[in-house]
């Protein structure tokens, strides 16, 4: 699925992050920065030790917030590790820092020059968020960011399984509509 919003275009696909011809990959991160399982493990064994390296001397990062290392053997030239929250009852800030960790991603996606951005579905693996409300807030805080800012023209979300993407499909239509 596709939408259209002036010079930029979301799309939702289901498939493996790992495998986008993006300018940048987005990874579900943890605040360590120290690889793990999930999509975070799949980014490292595509990218090589390169990223690693890189993750090493950065010295973790906050949740809802984000920090750059190079995509290594990918075909995406960077990765940005996106720290998102874990989900306990959504009342101890949750939806801001999830928010926060989508903003952080495009805003380091502009400063460093990238036209194109994929990102997976942030904390809704092990870090157990709602997947209905996690789309909503994805979808909806990367539409602010394209409206308020240009250069970033492409923003792919790229979901695992066909039930994630169609959930994510949802959200897009819901968004596009309010
Ligand atoms: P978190 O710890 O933030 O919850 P996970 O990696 O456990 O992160 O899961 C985030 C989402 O990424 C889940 O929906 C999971 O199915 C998905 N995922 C796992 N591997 C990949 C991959 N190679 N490409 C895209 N999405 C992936």
């Amino acid at each position: 699925m596709k939408s259209d919003l002036g010079e930029s275009r979301i799309e939702v696909v289901q498939g493996d992050i790992t495998q986008e011809t993006v300018d940048a990959i987005v990874n579900a991160a943890n605040s360590g920065l120290r690889g793990g399982g999930g999509v975070d493990g799949a980014i490292h064994r595509a990218g090589g030790p390169a990223i690693m390296d890189e993750c090493r001397k950065l010295a973790g990062c906050d949740t809802g917030d984000a920090k750059v290392t190079t995509g290594g053997n990918l075909a995406a030239r960077l990765v940005i590790h996106a720290v998102g929250p874990v989900y306990r009852d959504g009342k101890h800030g949750e939806p801001d820092l999830l928010a926060s960790c989508y903003r952080r991603s495009m805003e380091l996606a502009l400063q460093h020059g990238c036209a194109s951005v994929a990102f997976p579905a942030i904390s809704c693996g092990v870090y157990g968020y709602p997947i209905p409300d996690a789309a909503s807030i994805a979808i909806r805080t990367v539409m602010e960011f394209l409206k308020s800012h240009h250069g970033i023209t492409r923003v792919r979300f790229v979901l695992f399984s066909d039930d994630v993407r169609r959930i994510f499909e949802h959200a897009l239509e819901e968004a596009r509509e309010s």
